[in-house]
């Protein structure tokens, strides 16, 4: 079976990309809700944090966010005991539903990963899709239809890769400069040919 893993900045429309190829019918790990479920009540990372963590827990029990943040960000060795605790436990689970794809019987699975050029892990996919827009646009976008205020949007465009960079990682590019429409349709073209 092949990983394809899909990638692109913050606004680029990668969920889009990834809504329009669960469509066709692509079995889709999404590497965002892998890190969310892991860390949700009763999990035994979310214990191991708490272990590892001050007052992470808020009263029902789950995890206060913003808090582990707080002191997990605050040196790089309690980033390194964040990840130490947290990047098995992903790998893990997006492993074990990579075999669910493939007992399954697809062909291919889409690892949907924001962070894929970020995080090292080019290599651990066959082919690398990008999609690509400009950054103004891209905050135009997040702007304009998901509220969000520009100097955020800016601050987080500027902790992940440049556009140069994740565009020389790439194999395929969806350019998504254009109307939702031809965001479409290169998606349809690339999953009939895949
Ligand atoms: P990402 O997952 O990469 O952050 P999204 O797919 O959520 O990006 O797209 C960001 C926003 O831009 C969404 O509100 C989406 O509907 C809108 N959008 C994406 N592509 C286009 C496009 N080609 N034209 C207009 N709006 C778009």
């Amino acid at each position: 079976m092949r990983i394809i893993g899909l990638t692109g900045g913050i606004g680029s429309g990668k969920s889009t990309v990834a809504e329009r190829l669960r469509q066709k019918g692509a079995f889709v790990v999404d590497a965002d809700k892998v890190a969310r479920e892991i860390v949700e009540p009763g999990q035994p990372t979310l214990a191991e944090l708490a272990g590892a963590f001050d007052g992470i827990l808020t009263t029902d029990g789950s995890l206060d966010r913003a808090e582990l943040a707080r002191q997990a960000f605050a040196t790089p060795e309690a980033t390194d005991t964040l990840n130490s605790i947290t990047h098995p436990r992903i790998r893990a689970r997006t492993s074990e539903l990579f075999r669910e794809a493939e007992a399954a019987g697809h062909d291919v699975v889409v690892y949907d990963m924001p962070l894929l050029i970020e995080n090292g892990e080019v290599d651990t996919v066959d082919t690398v899709l990008v999609v690509d827009a400009p950054d103004d646009l891209r905050v135009r976008r997040l702007v304009e239809s998901r509220g969000l205020d520009e100097d955020d949007v800016r601050r987080r465009l500027a902790a992940q890769v440049d556009r140069e960079t994740r565009l020389a990682a790439a194999d395929v590019v969806l350019d998504n400069s254009g109307d939702l429409e031809s965001l479409v349709a290169q998606v349809d073209a690339f999953w009939e040919g895949r």
